[in-house]
């Protein structure tokens, strides 16, 4: 018999038709500009319906702001970048996001290097 090993293991999307901001809006995420994606604040957007406030902070400068779902991409930090001054940032009331709340996958993965 034989085993079979998990050889295509990095195969998942492959398809290439994910969406840009599907990504760009998970912890961790960094965009060109060294801006990085912090958390969900779970706030809605003032400026876009519709979208959410996510929190950054800046590469650079540790600037923390809040962005767009739609601006991750290419934001630039407000401070040392020269960036629009971004979304007031919100931290999530406790509890109300439950799925959240424990601080489990907010850090997970990549601390940077
Ligand atoms: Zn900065």
């Amino acid at each position: 018999m034989e085993l079979r090993a998990y050889s295509g293991k990095a195969k998942r999307g492959g398809g290439g038709g994910a969406k840009a901001d599907a990504r760009t809006t998970v912890p961790g995420f960094e965009n060109p500009n060294r801006q990085r994606t912090v958390a969900r604040t779970g706030f809605p957007s003032a400026s876009f319906a519709g979208q959410i406030i996510y929190k950054m902070v800046c590469g650079h400068c540790r600037a923390e702001y809040g962005a767009n779902g739609c601006d991750i991409h290419a934001r630039r930090c407000p401070k040392c970048q020269g960036g629009v001054a971004g979304e007031a940032l919100r931290e999530a009331a406790p509890g109300l996001f439950g799925s959240c709340a424990d601080g489990e996958g907010l850090r997970v993965g990549a601390e940077g290097e």
